[in-house]
Order: C-alpha cells, then sequence, then structure tokens
C-alpha cells in the first residue's frame, strides 16, 4: 500500500483553518504519523507539519496553487495515506467556503470616503462604519493580544506536574465548552468555526509548546500566552490573508484558556490610558470600555461589534467618536500603537499616520464646529417646538451627571434614560443604597430641574454582573434579564428603588422631577408586579418618615413586541412609556442587535416596525400617556421625521446629538411628517422608507440647518478677512465652511468635493490675485457667495501665474433653487459672468483689495453686482 500521496492545493483561499482542521480529524482517526509538506522539488525542503496539528498545518502557509505531499509512517499508513487521499479528492474543497461579508462590511468597504483636501494631500486612510460622530485625535492604543494581568506574569510555577494538570483542565474545559456550543448551534458557518476553534484547543502543535514551556518553569498561563504569541507571530507572516486571519482565532482560544488559568483575570483586566488615545481592537466589551479613563479615552475604532451593541452604545453616549466593522481593527497600529491617530466620525474612516497637513485640517475642522457651538448655542435655550408649533421634546439618554451636565449645556430637555446599570457592573459588589442615592442626586441636580427618567437596572443579556454569579444561558437576550432579574435578587431592586425613591425627593416636581421606569417588560402583570414594588418601598420610607416625592411617576419601556400589543392594559399600570428601540427591533425582527452577521435587517425603517411603532404610540396616546423614545433610532437625524410624524413627545439621545436635533425640530414642520409616516408604512422595503425620507425635507425651501436663513445671495457673515488658510485647499475648505456656519449647507464636504470636480478641470484663478470657485449641488438649498480675503497669498495655478488674495466661492443649488434665492443655473451663471467681468476693471480690484472689513466688502459686492 501507498503511504504517500502528492496533491496541488486546489483551495482558492488557501489551506486555511477550516479546511486544516477537516484534514487533521481525518489524520486523527489512524495510529500512524502523518507529515503535510510544500512538495520542495523546486525549492529548499520545507519542514513537514504534523497533520494532526492544525496550527501546524496552516503555518505551512499552502496557497492556491501549491504543491503538497502527505507521508505516513506506522502500522496503518497505508490506510491513512488512502483515507486522506480519499478526502483530498472529494472533500476538502468544502472547507474553502468563507463567510459571505455581511451588508455592514460591503458598506465600510465602499464608505468612508476621505475629504477632497486630505485627498489631495495623499493621506493614506481605513474606512469603517460611523456610529457616534466627532473627530478625535490621540495616542494609538491596541486592546487585545495576551497580556497577562500582572499577579499572573509575576506568578511561580507551583510544579512541573501542577502546572501541566492545570493547563490541561483548562485545555479539556475549553475543548468541552467549543463543542458543545458548536453541537447547538444551527448556523453551519458557526458551528465550523467552534470546532476549528475546538481543533486549536486540542492541537498537539500548541500543547508541544504549553509543554516546553511548562517544563522549563513557567505556570500554566505564562505557558500559553507565550505559546500564543508563537503562533501569532508564526501565522502572521502568512502569506495569504485569511491565514493571517487565523491569529485571531489562536488568540480567542487562548484567551478563553488564560481566563480560566487565572480565574477569570483576562476579562477583569484592563489596560491603563497614560494620554489621551484612540483605542483600537477588534472587540470590546461594555466592562472593558468602562474601566478605560474616560478622560483620556478620545477614539474607538473596533472591528466586529454590532452598532447597537451595549459598548457602542456607551460610546456614543459618552460622545466618543466611534468606527465599527473595520477591518483588521486591532492591527492597523504598528507595533500595537505608540503613533497619533485621528478617528473621523463624520466622515467614517481613520488615520493612522498623521502628517502635519492631516494635524492642519483638522485643527480647521475643530474651529469650525467650536463656531457652529457658540453659534447655535442661543438656539439650544429655546424649546424645541415645530414651526407648526408641534412640540418634541430633545432629553439624553446618559449614565453620569458629567454627561446630563454635557447634554443640559447642549439644550437638552431632560434625560429621557438614565442607565443605572452602569452603576452595577464595573465593579465586584453591587453598590449601595447611600452610593446611589448620591448618584441620581447628582444626576438630578445637573439636570437643573428638568425631568429625569431613571431605569432600573437592566442586568443580563450582554451586560453581565460577574458577582450575580448568573448561570451562562445559550440566549441571554432572551434570556434572565432586565426586569426578569429582579424577582431573583429581590434586594438589590429593593435597595436601588429606595435610593431612587429618596432621590425623588430632589426632583422639581411638576414635571421636573424624577421619574422611575423598569426595562424589558412583557405582560401588564409584569407592569402591575414592578408598580407595586415601588409603592411597597414608598410604604416603607413612609414609614420611616423619609421625605419623596408622592407624586413620583411610575413608566415601563416597550422593548418587547408582546408589550405593544397590550398598550391598552398597560395603561392601568403605567404612567408613562419609553420606547426602547434597540431591543424591540432585535425582538420584533428576531435580528441580535449585536451581529453584524444579520445587520442588514436589524433596521429600524422597515415598514413593519414602523407600522408597530404607530399601533403602540396610538395605543398610549388613547388613554393620554407620555410616550418618549430612547432607541439610538431616535438620535439618528433622519428618523427625525419619523419621530414627528408618530407624535411621540419625546426623544431621548446621545447628548452630543441634542443640539442638533433641537435646532432640526425648530426648523421642521411637522404636518409634512405625519403625512410621511403613513407613506413610509405602506412602502414594502426599507430602501423604499429610506428613499422617501431623503426625498422629503422637513422644512419649507428657503432655509437649511439649524437657524438657516433664506435671504439673498450675498450674507455678512460668509465673508472672512484675514484668512490663514496656507494653501489652496485650505482656503476652498475654509469658504465652504462658511457656507456651513451661516446655515447653507449641512454637508459641506459634499460642497467641496464639487467645487474641487471642476476645479480638477480648470483652475479659477481669473488672474489679479482673485479666484472664483464655484459649483452646483444638492447639498446648497440656495446660491451663496463666501469670500476670503487672505492673510497671505496662496498658490492657485491661476492664468496670469499671480497667487490669489482673495477668493470669491460661488455655490448654487443643482436643481432650480431655493425659493429665496431666485432660481439655480441661471442666476449661478449671471452672478459668475458678472463677477468675471468686474474682475476684468482695475477699479472694481483696488475697491476690494482696499476694503478691510466684512461691511465693506459686502457693500462693494451688492453695488457692483447690483444685488441692492
Ligand atoms: C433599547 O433597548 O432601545 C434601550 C434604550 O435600552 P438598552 O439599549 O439599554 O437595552
Ligand atoms: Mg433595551
Amino acid at each position: 500500500m501507498r503511504t504517500e500521496y502528492r496533491f496541488t492545493c486546489a483551495l482558492r483561499h488557501g489551506l486555511h483553518a477550516r479546511p486544516a482542521s477537516m484534514l487533521a480529524e481525518v489524520a486523527r482517526r489512524f495510529a500512524a504519523e502523518v507529515k503535510l509538506s510544500k512538495d520542495a522539488s523546486d525549492g529548499p525542503p520545507a519542514e513537514p507539519a504534523d497533520a494532526r496539528s492544525v496550527l501546524s498545518v496552516v503555518g505551512l502557509n499552502i496557497e492556491h496553487g501549491d504543491r503538497c505531499v502527505l507521508k505516513a509512517t506506522g502500522a496503518d499508513a497505508g490506510a491513512a495515506i488512502a483515507a486522506l487521499k480519499e478526502f483530498v479528492e472529494t472533500q476538502l474543497a468544502e472547507g474553502d467556503e468563507l463567510p459571505a461579508p455581511s451588508p455592514g462590511e460591503t458598506a465600510a468597504a465602499v464608505g468612508g470616503k476621505l475629504p477632497v483636501g486630505l485627498r489631495r494631500a495623499g493621506v493614506a486612510h481605513v474606512s469603517g462604519r460611523a456610529v457616534c460622530a466627532g473627530i478625535a485625535m490621540g495616542e494609538a492604543v491596541t486592546i487585545g493580544g495576551m497580556t497577562l494581568p500582572e499577579s499572573a506574569r509575576t506568578a511561580r510555577a507551583v510544579s512541573v506536574e501542577a502546572e501541566l494538570e492545570a493547563a490541561h483542565r483548562a485545555v479539556a474545559s475549553v475543548r468541552h465548552d467549543l463543542r458543545r456550543r458548536a453541537a447547538q448551534t444551527g448556523a453551519r458557518l458557526e458551528s465550523d468555526l467552534l470546532r476549528a476553534h475546538g481543533e486549536i484547543a486540542d492541537d498537539p502543535a500548541l500543547w508541544a509548546q504549553i509543554e516546553r514551556h511548562v517544563r522549563s518553569g513557567a505556570t500554566a498561563a505564562q505557558a500559553v500566552a507565550a505559546a500564543a504569541e508563537r503562533f501569532s507571530e508564526q501565522l502572521s507572516s502568512a502569506g495569504s490573508a485569511y491565514i493571517r486571519d487565523r491569529v485571531v482565532d489562536v488568540q480567542d482560544v487562548c484567551m478563553q484558556l488564560l481566563d480560566r488559568l487565572t480565574g477569570g483575570g483576562i476579562t477583569a483586566m484592563h489596560v491603563k490610558l497614560a494620554r489621551e488615545s484612540i483605542v483600537f481592537a477588534e472587540t470590546l466589551t461594555a466592562n472593558q470600555l468602562l474601566h478605560l479613563d474616560r478622560e483620556l479615552l478620545k477614539g474607538l475604532v473596533l472591528g466586529r461589534i454590532g452598532a447597537t451593541a451595549h459598548t457602542v452604545i456607551l460610546a456614543r453616549s459618552l460622545r466618543i467618536p466611534t468606527l465599527i466593522e473595520v477591518p483588521e481593527a486591532a492591527r492597523l497600529t504598528k507595533g500595537g500603537g505608540g503613533g497619533q491617530a485621528v478617528v473621523d466620525g463624520d466622515g467614517g474612516f481613520v488615520i493612522t499616520s498623521v502628517t502635519p497637513a492631516v494635524q492642519r485640517y483638522y485643527q480647521r475642522e475643530q474651529r469650525t464646529r467650536q463656531k457652529w457651538l457658540d453659534k447655535m448655542a442661543p438656539l439650544a435655550r429655546r424649546p424645541a417646538v415645530t414651526r407648526d408649533g408641534a412640540r418634541l421634546e430633545v432629553g439624553a439618554n446618559a449614565s453620569s451627571a458629567a454627561e446630563i451636565a454635557a447634554a443640559v449645556a447642549q439644550g437638552a430637555d431632560g434625560v429621557g434614560l438614565f442607565r443605572t446599570e452602569v452603576l452595577f457592573l464595573e465593579r465586584t459588589a453591587p453598590p449601595g443604597e447611600d452610593e446611589q442615592l448620591e448618584i441620581y442626586a447628582a444626576a438630578i441636580d445637573a439636570a437643573e430641574g428638568r425631568p429625569v427618567i431613571i431605569r432600573t437596572f437592566d442586568i443580563g443579556g450582554d451586560k453581565p454582573a460577574p458577582y450575580l454569579h448568573m448561570a451562562r444561558e445559550e440566549n441571554p437576550f432572551l434570556g434572565i434579564r432586565g426586569l426578569r432579574l429582579y424577582e431573583r435578587h429581590p434586594a438589590l431592586l429593593r435597595t436601588q428603588l429606595r435610593a431612587i425613591v429618596r432621590a425623588s425627593a430632589r426632583g422639581g416636581g411638576g414635571g421636573g422631577g424624577v421619574k422611575v421606569m423598569a426595562p424589558m417588560v412583557a405582560t401588564p402583570a409584569e407592569a402591575a408586579w414592578f408598580r407595586g414594588q415601588v409603592r411597597q418601598v414608598q410604604d416603607e420610607l413612609r414609614g420611616e418618615g423619609g421625605a419623596f416625592d408622592e407624586a413620583m411617576p411610575i413608566g415601563i419601556m416597550i422593548e418587547i413586541p408582546a408589550a405593544a400589543l397590550v398598550m391598552d392594559q398597560l395603561c392601568d399600570h403605567a404612567d408613562f412609556f419609553s420606547l426602547g428601540t434597540n431591543d424591540l427591533c432585535q425582538y420584533w425582527m428576531a435580528v441580535d442587535r449585536g451581529n453584524t452577521g444579520v445587520a442588514g435587517l436589524y433596521n429600524p425603517r422597515q415598514p413593519s416596525f414602523l407600522r408597530l411603532l404607530r399601533t403602540i404610540v396610538q395605543g398610549a396616546k388613547a388613554r393620554g400617556k407620555w410616550v418618549g423614545v430612547c432607541g439610538e433610532m431616535a438620535g439618528e437625524r433622519r428618523n427625525l421625521a419619523l419621530m414627528l410624524g408618530l407624535g411621540v413627545d419625546e426623544i431621548s439621545v446621545a447628548p452630543g446629538d441634542v443640539l442638533g436635533l433641537k435646532t432640526a425640530v425648530q426648523a421642521a414642520e411637522a404636518s409634512r411628517c405625519r403625512a410621511l409616516v403613513e407613506a413610509a408604512a405602506a412602502c414594502r422595503t426599507t430602501h423604499e422608507v429610506e428613499d422617501l425620507l431623503a426625498n422629503t425635507p422637513l422644512r419649507p425651501a428657503e432655509g437649511v440647518g439649524g437657524g438657516g436663513r433664506g435671504g439673498g445671495i450675498i450674507d455678512a457673515e460668509a465673508i472672512q478677512v484675514g484668512c490663514d488658510a496656507l494653501t489652496k485647499e485650505e482656503a476652498i475648505k475654509d469658504a465652504v465652511d462658511l457656507l456651513f456656519l451661516v446655515g447653507r449647507t449641512e454637508r459641506p464636504r459634499e460642497v467641496e468635493e464639487a467645487v474641487w470636480a471642476r476645479e480638477e478641470t480648470y483652475s479659477t484663478g481669473l488672474g489679479f490675485g482673485f479666484a472664483v470657485p464655484h459649483c452646483k449641488t444638492d447639498a446648497v438649498a440656495t446660491p451663496t457667495l463666501a469670500v476670503l480675503k487672505l492673510h497671505s497669498p496662496v498658490e492657485w495655478g491661476s492664468m496670469d501665474g499671480q497667487p490669489v488674495q482673495v477668493v470669491l466661492l460661488l455655490a448654487v443649488p443643482a436643481a432650480g433653487g431655493g425659493a429665496g434665492g431666485g432660481g439655480g443655473g441661471g442666476a449661478h451663471m449671471k452672478v459668475f459672468a458678472k463677477l468675471a467681468r468686474r474682475l476684468m476693471h482695475e477699479e472694481f480690484r483696488e475697491r476690494m483689495m482696499a476694503a478691510s472689513d466684512a461691511p465693506a466688502i459686502e457693500a462693494c459686492l451688492r453695488q457692483e453686482l447690483e444685488l441692492g
């Protein structure tokens, strides 16, 4: 019988972990020793790998088209080779299937466009999906990898036998767990992956490494960490990206081993930030995030994590610019970090090579933002009432007094959701009554008389609390979570309710007080039970002579579809409702909110979901109850029309979104939105709904942006003298930012693109130190001229070779123009032609050059262009 078999690797992605684990499984059926190597006939002989070791096989870096040889020795060598040949020829190809990219991944791949100014400076970037807007710069810090907790790093081995025994136990436990999960999951790819992880845990090469390190004096944990590092290094140098990706698999398995060996030490271990940082990680738990210094954490770049995972929600509430679905997130920083990085949460990309051009670009960006905030500040103090008189309070989701203070500064009308579980997660024992009282009191004080809805702890799901020793559940989101935990931990609930009820004495009353709300209510019986618990605590405190607000409203979250259909009955037990659309959508669509594989379905603009929301709001309104929305959908600007149309009383959003939404409410007309909800609910797809939303303006056409106004082509505030731009790119950005600041565009980056599209075909430097960049774009609502007088002239590629000192940027709507603008294309051409003609006159040029402030420039332009 033959004991050798040669074949050519036909797998498109090479011999990566899944086919390697299938091969190893066949090899292990035999006593014979089986070695696999790359056929060395045309090169130096390669070190053969043990075919039973997935890690060794993957480490061979066998790629498509490589010739391979399997050799067996031992009693059943012939049978082993026959079986392996049969396997390679008939089944190996099945292992080549790789998961299709999720809709999110596809979006990430095409999204994240670099602003034209940076593109022209040749800046490299990596795209992701932006889930929290804003810009952050800081030191790049990578979290993940195999760093051991201090205690495990410095521990001494008990004895070789004891450490080997401990390592054995850990391997057996991880293997058992992975196999069980692989057998239970219905998804084939997932079960294959878990099985492949099980193979890694079982891998002879991994074990050999662990044993070697233990025999040379390491503890079991130190040995696992060292072995993980060695395999990670080996796989990282593979030519195939798919094989390089297996580093994550090895690290994943070794993390599980280490967690068992350190008694949860890995999960409990947290990175300390030393200075302002951008954290890069493949995944990050809410707990890990909470342990990072909030002062120093400026941005997050994450890999596989869902947009409404609690980590992301927390990041949003902390206003940390965040990207998710960033390919290779944990490997973007060279050597684990150290350099500077910029997260652009508006553009959806990260820059890890921060050049002076990048720095200057973002300094300008920050300056513009600050000006916008200063300008909007007076609007923050006005009520959130639409032009046609509908009120939609804009509250904030928060979990600390500091966040509330930030939200109040932005004009928040209250706190629609104070997430208290955050207080319970970061620790080894729950907070006591007085400690909680202090926190709630601080939150109430920070709200300065505005209402604060305190939600009782929502532990469970993706937010476990270690000290509750909750049993491991197959589907924690469908298990003991939120209110369902309360009956099991009555003392915990009672302590919290005592703290909340006592804190209610501090609230303003008369609508400005404390409200309490329960999460995850499915039935009227649960709502009644919760109300009873609050009443019991109130009775108790009354008996003790304690002060509290007797009228404190008691509400529930609507986040389980079952509750949505019994609103009439729930109204008997709840004073108000808040729609937790994150969970409601997850349970309605049967999609895990953190699973990127089903992210395409997890969309609150599903027409059926809109019908559900409509039913809920109508049910509550029929009994005159107050309804808020505190899920993430409320914070998305494009959903504002739906919120207004549904007729909810409040939206509660991340503090950083408050001001933008409040000013948008002030500029909107609610009457347009009611019909829109009906039309959206009649759509058949999310795309149809999204098109509808994109094409239905919330306000009359004459103005855009919070505080945007109509008016003519010239706005004195769009004239800047003494601009410090040093390049043409910077000058164009500054001019476009002026349009943004005067409310003529909400999408300055699109305007900039449009300007450059023309600029790249011919220079708009008309000579004599003047440039007239211009564009037609949907991103402006009315024709506007922005004027810059530069501090120092910049090179523009002008016809006469002169640098430019005066920039007159003209932007007009692509089609028609706004009511106040006097037409689009025609007006554009007329003004442009007039400007060009005027610039030929020395007198006009001299007058413009001599004008030393905005009013003088405005007067000159009005007169010379006959704008009145
Ligand atoms: C929700 O489910 O929409 C909600 C606000 O609660 P959480 O995100 O904390 O589960
Ligand atoms: Mg929820």
